[in-house]
């Protein structure tokens, strides 16, 4: 038998304690994770048991049946809630089933103002799977977020945005679109899978959600598809509590597990993260004979250097230039890389590259991907967290090989 400890029954255990006086490397490694009391183990076991025994009727330790509460998921909960500097944590099947949960919450005939290059699985969902619940949603360029005053309608009940965007790294100003959602009485989600809660945290920005797709930097080992929602209002988290449950796009025990064994190494992962991208990016910039831009936050020739600065705590893991050449000589540079993995997705351990315009945004119309200035040359890299040294000589050597034999150059 395993004793979990609750605050109370009712409380799960998924609440993050007050205010912690623990900085972030602690609570990676503490939050959540109290050696088992009955056998010692420091890990919490694998908990694959679909109900819970009860003492007497609706008397329990917090937990009843798994889709409802698992001691794996309200353990990693706990750890994400703590992280986010939130009061509450919930976790998903995916990033996507996430977003699916979080638009559930809005009556039908609500509007949804989203950025316009969010992520695409956000944007296929807004497009073809909420109007089936006669929720709509508009895209708008919040780049300059004086542009959500005119799009907000008298039914916009939810405003969604990511920050920094994918692929081209633009940043969106939290605060001054938090001011103006809650203006017009919407709640401000925010996307935080770039950065990860290391480098960013949205609700100490404004945001009233924050979402991650763990399935990038939290896990950071490519091995595990899985979602998280985080929030301090206890209406909001009894809403998505419910409909956790209700529509059951929960994740399973074991990827749980995993994700929080991820998370404890978050912090030393983003750091060096971040040193490589920034190394990447200088060696990038200063190969411009090869290279047309380069767009990495943490570069003061990127547009909103400032920006990032004030509300971000680093600058994350990914880079974005556009080679000199064509869909060609990126092709190229992809197929002579050695050390990043030509593939889609990004936040793991190994270094992966990969062209938008085909992979990621293939999706998006030609016209839509000339307006977010997904070019045919614009390559993505998800830097990962091998020697920095070995990491720049790669793409050095993979861009003289792409742009060299460019006939035209
Ligand atoms: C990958 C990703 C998602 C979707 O998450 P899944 O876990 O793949 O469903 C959502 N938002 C962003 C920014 C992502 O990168």
């Amino acid at each position: 038998m395993t004793v979990i400890s609750t605050t109370s029954p009712v409380a799960p255990s998924n609440v993050a304690p007050a205010p912690s006086k623990y900085a972030f490397a602690t609570l990676a490694i503490h939050a959540g994770q109290e050696p088992d009391p009955h056998t010692g183990a420091v890990i919490p076991a694998l908990s694959l048991s679909t109900t819970y025994k009860q003492s007497a009727v609706g008397v329990h330790q917090g937990f009843e049946y798994s889709r409802s509460g698992n001691p794996n998921r309200a353990d990693f909960e706990t750890a994400i809630a703590a992280l986010e500097k939130a009061n509450y944590a919930l976790a998903f099947a995916s990033g996507s089933a996430t977003t699916a949960t979080l638009v559930n919450m809005l009556p039908g005939g609500s509007h949804i103002v989203s950025v316009n290059d969010v992520y695409g699985g956000t944007y296929r969902y807004f497009t073809k799977v909420a109007p089936n619940s006669n929720v709509k949603a508009t895209f708008v360029d919040l780049f300059d977020p004086t542009n959500l005053r005119n799009a907000m309608q008298d039914n916009t009940r939810m405003v969604w945005l990511e920050t920094p965007t994918n692929p081209t790294l633009r940043l969106v100003d939290v605060r001054a679109i938090a001011d103006i959602a809650h203006e017009f009485g919407a709640i401000l989600v925010v996307d935080n899978t770039f950065l990860s809660p290391y480098f960013q945290n949205p609700l100490e920005l404004g945001a009233d959600i924050v979402v991650h797709s763990c399935t990038k930097y939290i896990n950071g080992h490519s091995d595990v598809v899985l979602g998280v929602a985080a929030m301090r209002d206890a209406q909001i988290y009894d809403k998505l509590k419910f409909l956790q449950n209700s529509i059951g796009a929960i994740p399973a025990p074991f990827d749980c597990f995993m994700a929080h064994r991820g998370l404890k190494t978050l912090h030393l992962r983003m750091r060096q993260h971040e040193t490589n991208a920034l190394a990447v990016a200088e060696a990038l910039e200063a190969a411009s004979g090869l290279v047309e831009n380069v767009i990495y936050p943490g570069l003061p020739s990127h547009p909103q250097y400032e920006l990032a600065q004030r509300q971000q705590s680093g600058f994350g893991g990914m880079v974005t230039f556009r080679i000199r050449g064509d869909l060609a000589t990126a092709d190229r540079f992809l197929q002579n890389v050695k050390l990043f993995t030509l593939a889609e997705s990004l936040g793991g351990v190994e270094s992966l590259c990969e062209l938008p315009a085909i992979m990621t945004h293939g999706a998006v119309s030609a016209e839509d991907r000339a307006v977010l200035g997904i070019t045919d040359n614009l390559i993505r890299l998800s830097v990962g967290v091998e020697d920095t040294q070995d990491l720049v000589q790669d793409v050095l050597q993979a861009l003289q090989a792409a742009v060299e034999a460019n006939p035209s150059a």
